[in-house]
This record gives structure tokens, C-alpha cells and sequence, in this order.
């Protein structure tokens, strides 16, 4: 529900209608255009009835919002979210390419990607260390000490770190060591798991469940937003189809879908939308031409005895390759860094 308020409502006018809001135990959000000021309600607004709002005189119209998702439609926040976390940007026309292995495996390992795809342009760096496998008799990452790893590799690299939590019981540990706390495509509708995250502020990267729906990912996304601290990256990871030519089937139709809904940044991973490393650059050039705003990718320098999905992880030099491709099409898109031409 939108309430349109009155042109000459008083500060003092719309906090006392904000806090009879949150008395009634809905959260509220500001949606303040050139000429209207708009108050956005989330929440069970079941009964909260039109008619009696109308009543006060700070109101002058209620909308009902018809979409299932609230704090990250478009309707609460018309203007695109742009998330700065460790001198780097996710959103606001910049390509933010988040990059690594699969999994941390060793010191050795994870400083040596870092600083290849670092030198490539990555601007995040990303890795497991705590890893979702189907199987449980798989190489299930290195847990704490993977964190603490990552955390060597962002030192002496300068790349924010991007990586997964499994467990509210890691709250803490990823709070302390993490930039970037990323929800996997298993977890996206572990709804307390979503909120407790929400609750932490710092920057929340959702991966698409296989057989979610972009309304149910954007639902995901209001549990995360509703703790109103933790900005939110939506991330496109391919989804379950019957195509068995591919590990997963990757919707880039999800990035104008999403961006036209969302307010949120996108990006994109085709290391498992595609499942083959051959087929991860192409992917890469579409999801850039489709306006992402940034990709997740997999690298590894020695994909052939990568402990996880060596099959889908480029090499460094093919990664290099990758981002000036990438680069160049989304300076087509959006003009030198800094300037946006986008329409
Ligand atoms: C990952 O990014 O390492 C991962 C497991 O991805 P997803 O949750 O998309 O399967
Ligand atoms: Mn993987």
C-alpha cells in the first residue's frame, strides 16, 4: 500500500502517521518524488482499510501495491540502488565482476586467483568456504579457516570478499570477516536464515533458487530488506528446465525483468547458469548486453583438479580475455566509466 500525502503535510504530520504505522507493526518507507512525498507500507496490511486512512487530513490518496514483493519493487524505490562496499560499487552504471574459485582450497590457492583476477579487473573476490554440495561424501569446503583465508587474500589484494553463508550459527564469523554475504540459490527460501542476515547491514548478494520464480526472489529479497540495515544484490544463476545440454538453463530474460521490477543491482553468474567453462564467456557478453550490472564468475588455476566444479571454472588468461570482451560491450552500453548513455 502507497500513501500519497497531502503537498503541505508538516514533518511533525507525516512522523506521527509514520509512528501509528509502526504501532500497527508495518514498516514504512519514504518514496519521495520531485513534486509528491509518498509514504510505501510492507507488512500484513490486511487490515488497514483505505477508506478510514482517507480520514486524516496528511493523506490525500492510498494506492494498493498488487505485487507481492514491497522494499524491493520499483513502486517503493523509483530510483536504481547503487551498494558501495570496500571501494568498490555494485549498481549506479558500473560493472562490478565478482571472481574466483569455486572453493577455497589453500592459502597458496586462493592468493595466487586473487591476484590473477584482480589484475583481470575484478573488482570482488569470491570463493566457498562453505560449500552446498548434493552430495554429502563431497569436499564440503573449508569452513572458519576458509573465511580466514579469504579475509589473507582481501588484505593483501584490496578485493571486497563475496561468500557463501549456510548457518544462522555463522552469523557472527561472516559479520566479522565477510564484505559481501551471499545467499545460495539452496538457501534463498530459508526465510529466518534471510531475515537474521537482514538484521546485520552489511551487503546481502541473493542467488536465484534453481526453481524460483523472479517474484519469489524478489519476495526474498523484502525478507532480507525488511531488517532495514542490509542492501541487497540480486544475482541470475540459471533455474531448472527439462534442457539437459546445459547444468542449468540461464534466464537472462531475468536482467530486463528484473530490472524493470527492482530498484536492486543484478548480476549474473554463468559459471552455474551454463555448468561449462566454454560457454561462460559467451554467457558473460549476454548478460552485459542484457544491462546486468555485474557477474559472478568462477576461475581456477588449475580447473582440472579444482576440488568443486572444476568443469565450469575458467582459466586466468581466459578470464583475462573475458573482461575486456565484457568491457567492452558495456562501455557500448553505458559510455566511458562515469558517463551513462544508457536510455
Ligand atoms: C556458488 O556460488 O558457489 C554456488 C554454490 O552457487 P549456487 O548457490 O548458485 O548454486
Ligand atoms: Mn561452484
Amino acid at each position: 500500500m502507497i500513501l500519497v500525502l497531502q503537498q503541505n503535510a508538516t514533518n511533525a504530520q507525516i512522523e506521527a502517521l509514520q509512528a501509528q504505522m509502526h504501532a500497527r507493526g508495518l514498516i514504512t518507507q519514504d518514496i519521495t518524488g520531485e513534486h509528491t512525498h509518498m509514504m510505501g507500507l510492507a507488512g500484513d496490511v490486511s487490515g488497514v482499510d483505505a477508506d478510514t486512512l482517507l480520514r486524516s487530513e496528511v493523506i490525500e490518496r492510498v494506492i494498493k501495491v498488487s505485487e507481492p514483493y514491497k522494499l524491493a519493487g520499483r513502486r517503493f524505490h523509483p530510483g536504481d540502488t547503487a551498494i558501495s562496499v570496500g571501494g568498490a560499487t555494485v549498481g549506479g552504471g558500473s560493472l562490478a565482476v565478482m571472481a574466483g574459485p569455486c572453493s577455497v582450497e589453500s592459502e597458496e590457492q586462493i592468493l595466487s586467483i586473487a591476484r590473477d583476477v584482480k589484475n583481470a579487473g575484478a573488482s570482488f573476490l569470491r570463493g566457498g568456504a562453505f560449500k552446498p554440495r548434493s552430495s554429502p561424501y563431497s569436499f564440503q569446503g573449508l569452513g572458519l579457516d576458509g573465511l580466514e583465508l579469504l579475509k589473507t587474500a582481501s588484505e593483501k589484494t584490496g578485493l571486497p570478499v563475496v561468500t557463501e553463508i549456510m548457518s544462522q550459527a555463522h552469523l557472527a564469523d561472516f559479520e566479522r570477516e565477510v564484505d559481501v554475504i551471499q545467499i545460495g540459490a539452496r538457501n534463498m527460501q530459508n526465510f529466518p536464515l534471510l531475515r537474521d542476515v537482514g538484521a546485520l547491514g552489511k551487503p546481502v548478494l541473493i542467488k536465484r533458487g534453481a526453481s524460483a520464480s523472479i517474484d519469489e526472489l524478489l519476495m526474498a529479497a523484502d525478507y532480507v530488506l525488511m531488517g532495514g540495515k542490509s542492501p541487497v544484490i540480486l544475482c541470475e544463476r540459471g533455474i531448472r528446465t527439462f534442457e539437459t545440454a546445459t547444468r542449468n538453463t540461464l534466464d537472462i530474460s531475468a536482467v530486463p525483468v528484473l530490472k524493470e521490477k527492482s530498484h536492486l543491482p543484478v548480476i549474473v553468474d554463468p559459471s552455474h547458469g551454463t555448468g561449462h567453462w566454454r560457454l561462460v564467456e559467451p554467457m558473460a557478453m549476454a548478460a552485459v548486453a542484457a544491462g546486468c550490472d555485474g557477474l559472478m564468475i568462477e576461475v581456477h588455476g588449475s580447473p582440472e583438479t579444482a576440488l568443486c566444479d572444476g568443469q565450469q571454472s575458467v582459466t586466468p588468461a581466459l578470464f583475462h580475455r573475458l573482461m575486456g570482451r565484457v568491457k567492452e560491450i558495456h562501455a557500448l552500453l553505458h559510455g566511458k566509466e562515469g558517463e551513462n548513455y544508457a536510455g
